[in-house]
């Protein structure tokens, strides 16, 4: 399958990796929006986390906690998780994933 993010888990395009487990990868975003700016994805192919949810509730859990672990190991007190789902919530990649951002400050509403 043409998927640039298949294609970081499998290593066939080189990104900044931050951890892989055998259920994730999580590699540091091309055009970082925060100081720390992470995403992490599944290492199988689903086109978006609703999609990922209804079919492996552990697994978007298991995304939700590896995020988690990840923001404390970098020392994070404050950090934010977005999920753009569809292309009209800013959905750009379509292998699902979880923005991890931190290290400044964040309105809300994000608008
Ligand atoms: P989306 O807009 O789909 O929620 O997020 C996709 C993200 O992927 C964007 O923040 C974009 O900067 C990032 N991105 C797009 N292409 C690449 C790439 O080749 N390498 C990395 N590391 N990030 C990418
Ligand atoms: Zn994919």
């Amino acid at each position: 399958m043409d998927c640039l993010f298949c294609k970081i888990v499998n290593g066939s395009i080189p990104a900044t990796i931050v951890k892989q487990t055998e259920k994730i990868t999580a590699f540091n975003d091309i055009s970082p929006q925060a100081p720390t700016h992470l995403l992490i994805i599944p290492n199988i192919h689903f086109e978006n986390m609703g999609k990922l949810s209804e079919a492996d509730e552990k697994l978007s859990g298991e995304m939700l906690r590896e995020a988690s672990a990840i923001a404390k190991d970098l020392g994070l007190d404050s950090w934010r998780i977005n999920i753009n789902t569809g292309a009209s919530a800013g959905q750009s990649v379509f292998h699902a994933h979880i923005h991890l951002l931190g290290g400044r400050t964040f309105a809300w509403p994000p608008g």
